[in-house]
């Protein structure tokens, strides 16, 4: 039977207003087998609606009771983690096991942190000598909107939901048309745990449709968005003629920098290998080209080759899979678009390169060889452009400056790692690389206290810590004079 899924506004899970609906696909199996509503502009107008009517009661809420409302919440998605986790997998396409690790873990976690975080976000007050106070209060911007894309369905959906509640604003929520269930069993969750009516608001539904329409909105204060560069440039552009803050998070082509005397451990090559493959490549922070020191070039290729080949791809439900499927018909053929492509541009493959077909209820699946090519030169499209599925590639080095010169040599800028035992070698490289995350000796680790964004192509502004709760809130300077 086919899930119909409902809108959440005012607080009640609610039909679009036109009725229509988009199907969504199980990328394992490759069927459909729910409807998502494709909303439009009058779906968007009901929910800034509900929005502006909570504004002014959750806003004067206490933070203390705000972060309340944030942990049961957080409760109730924990109480429900395996059905979180399983509606995920079958969303994406990504593992169960990573969905019921990362994913939904990482979305209470996301709750919970900005719960406590905006209890310690203090304004600033300086003593002007006996005559004046000058203080600054931080005040929520009103009405804001997030959009989150489908590679981290609920994790980046709460990565910004919850800064922008915990910090006194409503907020409309267009999580990816691609996979909207988790978003869905969340609105439950908050209905469940009583948040206010029009608190947060989810209108599922289209970028060009239902996205455009919370981006055009007048009324919208701020756009807080996470998926690709060129929807990030499309919603600027609509955006910064109307003065809207906006926090772009967007795509990478993110190097791994392996030197010669990396420590090559069996924990460190698992790392390696997870960086470049974990959720079927479709990580943002996946290291997509490793860049490797020519005097270990050829062994460190055989391993790391050899480990590859190693990983198992089938069912996201078998606890034995390391990769599943890729999200969509539409990406996994661009994914093997580019693995053409780079066999074009005189690549060798030298492992994987095909969709492969678990047999079975994932025979018609969406599912991808974990592929690793070399012999391409570093400014040809294959290691220029973000594929954002299980593709590797190989560069050798020589020395630390061309190492740098090569993982700067992209539009990009989000994320990098460094790998060797100099730690002042790694401190040296990492001031030098045009990222906004630097890893060493490690990957995808992160105190949730530390700002996360990207430079150049890759993004514009902070998320993550104190750094969230400043953008949802504006700064209002105040100097009192105390008379005499
Ligand atoms: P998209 O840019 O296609 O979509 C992201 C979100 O924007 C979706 O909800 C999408 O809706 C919506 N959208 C699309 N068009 C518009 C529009 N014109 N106006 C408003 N909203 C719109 O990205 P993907 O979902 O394909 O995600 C993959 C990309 O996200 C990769 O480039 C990846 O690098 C990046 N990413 C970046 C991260 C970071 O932190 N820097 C983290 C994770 C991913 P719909 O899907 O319904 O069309």
């Amino acid at each position: 039977m086919t899930l119909v899924l409902d809108n959440y506004i005012d607080g009640r899970l609610c039909a679009p207003r036109a009725g229509r609906y988009l199907e969504v696909f199980e990328p394992a199996s490759g069927a459909a087998y729910s409807q998502c509503p494709d909303s439009d502009r009058s779906d968007v107008a009901a929910a800034f609606a509900a929005a502006e009517r909570a504004f002014p009661a959750w806003s004067a809420l206490p933070a203390t009771e705000r972060a309340m409302h944030l942990n049961r919440i957080a409760d109730r998605v924990e109480a429900r983690l395996d059905e979180f986790a399983a509606a995920e997998s079958r969303d994406t396409g990504k593992p169960v096991a990573l969905a019921r690790s990362l994913d939904i873990p990482r979305a209470i976690a996301n709750l919970r942190f900005f719960a406590a975080a905006i209890t310690q976000f203090a304004s600033e007050a300086h003593a002007m000598g006996a005559d004046a106070l000058n203080y600054t209060l931080r005040q929520p911007l009103g009405v804001v909107g997030c959009i989150s894309p489908w590679n981290l369905p609920l994790y980046l959906f709460t990565w910004k939901i919850a800064p922008a509640l915990a910090a006194g604003n409503t907020v409309i929520a267009k999580p990816s048309e691609i996979t909207p269930l988790t978003a869905t069993l969340f609105a439950q969750a908050c209905i469940d745990a009583g948040l206010p009516a029009g608190v947060l608001n989810i209108v599922h539904g289209s970028g060009p449709c239902a996205g455009q329409a919370l981006v055009e909105h007048a009324g919208i204060k701020a756009i807080s968005f996470t998926g690709s560069t060129r929807t990030g440039a499309a919603i600027a552009a609509v955006a910064a003629p109307k003065f809207r803050k906006l926090s772009l998070e967007m795509g990478g082509k993110n190097p791994t920098i392996v030197f010669a005397d990396w420590e090559a451990s069996d924990g460190n090559w698992n790392t390696l290998v997870r960086s470049a493959f974990a959720n079927q490549g479709q990580i943002c922070l996946c290291g997509s080209r490793l860049l490797v020191a020519r005097s270990i070039y050829s062994a460190f290729k055989d391993e790391f080759v050899a480990r590859v080949r190693a990983l198992r791809v089938g069912d996201p439900l078998d606890p034995q899979s390391d990769l599943g499927a890729v999200v969509s018909r539409a990406h996994f053929d661009k994914i093997l678009g580019h693995i053409a492509l780079a066999r074009e541009e005189g690549g060798t493959i030298l492992t994987g390169g095909n969709a492969v077909t678990p047999s079975g209820r994932c025979a018609n699946g969406w599912f991808i060889e974990p592929t690793v090519i070399d012999g391409l030169a570093a400014a040809c499209r294959t290691n220029q452009e973000e594929i954002f599925g299980p593709v590797a590639t190989l560069i050798p080095f020589d020395g630390d400056d061309e190492a740098v010169a090569i993982a700067n040599a992209t539009e990009y800028g989000l994320a990098a790692s460094v790998w060797t035992a100099s730690l002042k070698r790694a401190h040296r490289v990492a001031a030098r690389l045009e990222a906004g995350i630097v890893w060493i000796n490690c990957w995808m680790r992160r105190d949730l206290r530390t700002p996360f964004g990207g430079v150049k192509n890759s993004g514009v502004g902070r998320e993550g810590g104190f750094d969230a709760l400043r953008f949802f809130t504006e700064t209002k300077n105040v100097c009192v004079d105390l008379g005499s």
